[in-house]
């Protein structure tokens, strides 16, 4: 039963704004304040990190501008993320170009943009690195060995460690400025442990370096942070001190510090509403009821593919009498279910056209919605704070 406990202090504010402004649905609003408060909390918990918020997470102008406010550096992937944010006011100095896939035409238009730091894991994106954004401030990722994450990133990016050596120091040869290692654990992770497994990775490839006199000053920890949703999250100190203590266990010299959140800053800041669109049946006998809303895999719940994420769900009934449902969305996709395996149960009494809210739901979700698939517009977002 995952309809439980309200944490965020987000909620009631953000409910008040969709019950007073009654937006068409399904649609996100987005808390500022909590945004706000999320990056200050971070800060707080890791005061020796410098921040770069993960774009990806949560692009809306209004997020990237609020956080430009605060001081925030940014992870971006594309051209399109860098325009963004210093559309919203962004210095690039304060940019990182943290996908290692990346054309060499983009790197060229980042470094005319005026940014100098980026993340390769190749020979071949370092050597477009070299041509295109020469003398810039570089990362190299290595693929961490820790255990799973809660929406793993597979073997994607990252190089293996003693490849990394190998690329730093080329990337000193090529006369680019070495920042160090970097490496992300996966999203949403829960354990620690992850983030200690990949400094002690981090400290043996930036000790193979000093050894070949390439000093590497900056380690970069990645996000994965997590957040609560149906199970609540372990706290951010309990990450940070992990880490501190980490880092100064296996680095001699102990480097500048960057981490790289995005769910954390702003999961919590958001409440998607959406419409029942229908309660049904499989059998007369069926327990369970099929509801089917009207946002799903492809305007939204991305994240709720293999149900990695069950977020915390909330109806008009609270308190009334309930049962087992399966969750799904409105398209005519056979994969557009949200919930079938992990136990759901909303009232009884729930009908086409009450609201579902679904909570701290401003990560990953309007970022991931479709253009249009089936004809379902891509999720709206609103504002307050
Ligand atoms: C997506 C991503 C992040 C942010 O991950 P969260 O789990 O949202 O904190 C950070 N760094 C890199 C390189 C990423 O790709």
């Amino acid at each position: 039963m995952h309809a439980v406990l309200d944490t965020s202090e987000a909620v009631p504010r953000l409910r008040a704004f969709l019950d007073d402004n009654a937006p068409a649905t399904p649609c996100l609003v987005m808390d500022l304040d909590t945004v706000r408060s999320n990056y200050r909390a971070l800060r707080a918990a890791l005061p020796e990190a410098g921040v770069l918020y993960a774009v990806k997470a949560n692009p809306a102008p209004e997020v990237v501008a609020a956080l430009v406010a605060e001081g925030s550096g940014f992870d971006v992937a594309s051209t399109g993320e860098i325009d963004l944010c210093l559309d919203r006011g962004a210095d690039p100095a304060d940019l990182s170009y943290g996908n290692p896939i990346k054309k060499a035409a983009d790197i060229a238009y980042a470094h005319a943009r005026g940014v100098r730091r980026f993340t390769f894991d190749s020979d071949g994106d370092l050597e477009n690195l070299a041509a295109h954004a020469p003398g810039s401030r570089v990362a190299c990722r290595f693929l961490v060995d820790a255990p799973a994450s809660g929406t793993p990133f597979g073997a994607k990016f990252g190089c293996a460690p003693a490849m990394a050596v190998r690329l730093l120091a080329r990337a000193a040869e090529l006369g680019l400025v070495v920042d160090g290692a970097c490496f992300h654990v996966g999203s949403q992770h829960r354990d620690p442990a992850a983030w200690v497994a990949g400094i002690a990775q981090a400290a043996g490839i930036a000790r193979e370096l000093a050894a070949r006199g390439v000093p590497t000053p900056v380690l970069n920890l990645g996000g994965g942070f997590p957040t609560g949703y149906a199970e609540p999250a372990p706290p951010l100190a309990e990450h940070a001190a992990a880490i501190r203590t980490a880092v100064a266990e296996h680095f001699a010299e102990v480097p500048e510090l960057v981490v790289e959140p995005g769910r954390a800053v702003v999961a919590t800041a958001g409440v998607i509403r959406s419409e029942v669109v229908l309660v049904s049946r499989k059998a007369d006998t069926d327990e369970h009821r099929w509801v089917y809303l009207d946002i799903g895999r492809y305007s939204g719940l991305a994240e709720t593919e293999n149900e990695y994420i069950a977020y915390r769900l909330r109806t008009g009934h609270p308190g009334a009498p309930d049962g087992p449902v399966i969750l799904a969305g409105p398209t005519c996709d056979g994969d557009d279910v949200i919930y079938q395996h992990t136990p759901y149960r909303l009232p009884l009494a729930l009908r086409a056209g009450d609201h579902v809210d679904i909570l701290d739901a401003g990560a990953y979700t309007a970022s991931y919605s479709s253009v249009s698939f089936n004809g379902f517009p891509p999720l709206p977002t609103h504002f307050v704070g």
